[in-house]
């Protein structure tokens, strides 16, 4: 049974850190010792909880991290998080300094950037980056030799910037078909070639990359979605060399049970009606914590036994079709696994019709998580509350 404590409304996020210590480790033992694993928690860690998955990853054999914006950077440093922090989107070069007073490495892909970040960089002050190379993605990075070569210069003449990395990311890694990836793969390989010095570290590979791609790995890989124990796609899953684990998981809590009469209507729009005696039970979860409207109909775990969801999602409630009379209280799971049944994020992404990074990070702040380790828990993070409370 699942315990509880520190927030005052029965819905709460499970978030099993063996699982993320135990998918890292696999990755780990497969990986050649040169290669590093750089722990991918941008997005608080895909919705999972960033300082915890940091933690994690970090014991896992991690040795850096990565993050999409400074933001979450400084986050991770205000937790007390040391290890080498690189962020992979873009950061304004008013902001050099901060990066550089706490020890985060920025990308870089513009040599206009790096002239304006010169400007604004303190004269004792270093910097760190990793120059981003868009070899096909189309999103950041340099697209040329020639343009690489300027952002190469514009570093070595600065003895203030430390060129500590060259990446690129694929469109492609999770896909039956890898004649892009190849394509992708040659094109950052030229563009590495053309350096004049190689930098400490070279990575392109995400998860589906490390694991599927040993060309891919130069000395680093970044992990992100395997991690977390979900596949890259649903193409490559059954190529996977180990068995993921979960780490992430929702419950909810029953607050009323009725025994409805055939024929009535629940829920806005009373778009469902009884079409017998039915059991009905209502939790205080929707889509204001991400529970979205599209997820009507998708089932829930109730002593085990599928149970769909039945009229509309409300902004902070939904109800649920019981298969039976069952007290209030009782522990209702939305995503995870329940008296040896399991409901999958993958299926909530299909439902969804997307894909299941989306699934996680869909989950409002609002939804305290707790965090547990050798089946204890070892923290809670409930947001809303006042540092003394939560
Ligand atoms: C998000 C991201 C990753 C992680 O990708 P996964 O598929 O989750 O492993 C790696 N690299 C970059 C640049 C990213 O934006």
């Amino acid at each position: 049974m699942i315990e509880q404590a520190f927030f005052y409304r029965d819905t709460w996020v499970e978030v099993n850190l063996d699982c993320i210590v135990a998918n890292v480790s696999e990755v780990r033992k497969r990986l050649p010792e040169e290669v590093a694993i750089i722990g991918v928690v941008k997005a608080n860690a895909y919705g999972h909880g960033d300082y915890q998955v940091a933690q994690a990853a970090l014991e896992a054999g991690a040795t850096m991290l990565a993050v999409a914006f400074m933001d979450e950077a400084l986050s991770l440093r205000g937790k007390g998080i040391t290890a080498p922090i690189l962020v992979l989107g873009a950061s304004r070069p008013e902001d050099v300094n901060i990066a550089s007073a706490e020890n985060i490495t920025l990308t870089v892909f513009e040599p206009e950037w790096l002239e304006q970040a010169k400007e604004y960089l303190d004269s004792n002050a270093t910097l760190s980056l990793h120059v981003k190379v868009d070899t096909g993605m189309g999103r950041i990075g340099v697209r040329s030799i020639e343009e690489l070569s300027m952002v190469e210069k514009s570093i070595a003449s600065d003895s203030r910037l430390l060129f500590d990395g060259i990446f690129t990311h694929f469109a492609t890694a999770d896909e039956l078909t890898d004649s892009y990836f190849h394509e992708q793969l040659g094109r950052f390989k030229e563009m590495v070639a053309s350096l004049h010095t190689r930098p400490a570290c070279i990575h392109s590979s995400n998860s589906a990359a490390a694991l599927r791609y040993g060309e891919a790995h130069f000395n680093a890989v970044r992990l992100g979605i395997i991690m977390y124990g979900l596949s890259p796609s649903q193409e490559i899953k059954p190529e996977l060399p180990f068995q993921l684990k979960e780490a992430f998981s929702l419950h909810s809590k029953l607050t009323q049970v009725k025994r409805v009469n055939k024929g009535e209507k629940i829920s806005y729009g009373g778009t469902y009606e009884t079409a017998e005696e039915e059991w009905i039970g209502t939790i205080p979860i929707g889509y204001a914590d991400g529970w979205i409207r599209k997820l009507q109909g998708q089932e829930v775990l109730v002593n085990g036994v599928r149970s769909p969801i039945v009229g509309r999602i409300c902004m902070d409630q939904l109800m649920v079709k019981l298969p039976y009379e069952v007290p209030v209280g009782t522990v209702i799971t939305l995503i995870g696994e329940q008296q040896g049944s399991i409901i999958p994020i993958d299926e909530i992404a299909d439902t969804l019709e997307t894909i299941n990074y989306e699934v996680p990070c869909l989950i409002a702040s609002r939804v305290p998580r707790i965090y547990k380790r050798d089946g204890q828990i070892i923290d809670m993070k409930n947001p809303l509350l006042p540092k003394t409370l939560g």
